[in-house]
């Protein structure tokens, strides 16, 4: 058995399967796509066929033998996860612990493989040292990056691997898949997917963790905050957990303001709100919403790179610049 694969990446892991069944595959593969739509479990089938050591008559990884089995347990020896730690930029040291280690044996007397996990956060030292190793290629070595699409990756890295872009399923069939996966009614499943760009594992994660209630309660909060002029009010409605998200919600409803206001009906998210949203452009001028927009986005890309300062701080002086900029435009 076959680790089992979302439906969608089926097409992408047997055209990749073929690759190396015709002896053609690639010690480097890079796998771009979107975050939120599971190409993880891409890779790790990929592994997995790698690893196995009685490929099957249907020519798939048999899930038996001793390697399938230490894979599934995630404790294969000649499995290496290289990944950001504790969301750090992957250092120069961590390649060079895994090149040193693949350039052993095999513990498992077959094949190695190395699974890169956000290769755009590797450092630019980091990048070199893999290059080396990717440029002199071991036997039954392998390497399996995996990138976000939207992220640019050194050319040196890019050249040395064999590309592969993972797509998003179709918005039908995301819903379909949603529709079994989730007690949602058909309406939000189609909120859940714009709202996330038409993520789907997102999408699934925001349905299942109750965001879309989540979501409303924050866009009513942030609407009497206008109104009421205190941050403080609205300051303990943002979760420590889900800040980012939050925070994604608000700039999207203020994009959709500032369209509103510039009479473009088109590409908007919030869909869902377009009273509230009408209502909301209507008190203010497209200047005014444009700075909110961008303190926003502000406050987001602080509280992403800015480590060690109170999150609160950060978030109160944001909304207190909202409330300047409202009274002055
Ligand atoms: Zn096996």
């Amino acid at each position: 058995m076959v680790l089992n694969l979302y439906p969608w990446l089926l097409p992408d892991y047997e055209k990749i399967r073929q690759t190396f069944l015709n002896g053609r595959g690639h010690h480097a593969l890079l796998l771009r796509s979107e975050s939120g739509i599971g190409t993880e479990q891409l890779a790790k089938a990929t592994a997995n066929l790698l690893l196995c050591q009685h490929i099957n008559a249907a020519q798939k990884a048999c899930g038996q033998c001793h390697s399938c089995q230490l894979f599934r347990a995630g404790s294969h020896p000649d499995f290496y996860l290289l990944a950001p730690i504790e969301n750090k930029d992957i250092g120069v040291d961590q390649v060079r612990e895994i090149s040193e280690k693949v350039s052993q044996h095999a513990q498992q007397g077959g094949n190695k493989v190395v699974y890169l996990q956000g290769a755009e956060r590797l450092t630019e030292n980091a990048a070199n040292a893999l290059l080396k190793t990717l440029e002199e290629p071991r036997p039954q070595t392998y390497f399996l990056l995996q990138s976000d699409i939207s992220a640019a990756l050194p050319a040196t890295i890019y050249s040395r691997c064999q590309p592969w872009v993972i797509h998003c399923p179709s918005t039908q069939k995301a819903a379909q898949w949603l529709m079994e996966e989730c007690t949602a009614s058909a309406q939000d499943i189609a909120i859940a997917l714009r709202i996330n760009y038409g993520r789907v594992l997102s999408a699934r994660d925001c349905l299942q963790g109750e965001m879309l209630q989540k979501r409303l309660i924050l866009f009513t909060q942030f609407w009497r905050f206008y109104q009421r002029k205190d941050p403080l009010e609205l300051l303990p409605h943002f979760d420590k957990e889900i800040i980012f998200q939050q925070l994604d919600w608000l700039i999207s409803f203020l994009s959709d303001a500032l369209k509103a206001r510039l009479n473009i009906s088109q590409h908007w998210l919030n869909t869902d709100f377009s009273k509230a949203v009408n209502q909301f452009a209507e008190r203010q001028s497209a200047a005014s919403l444009l700075r909110a927009y961008r303190i926003m986005q502000n406050i987001r890309s602080d509280l992403a790179t800015i480590n060690g300062v109170n999150q609160e701080l950060i978030l109160l002086d944001g909304l207190s610049k909202l409330l300047i900029n409202k009274e002055t435009a």
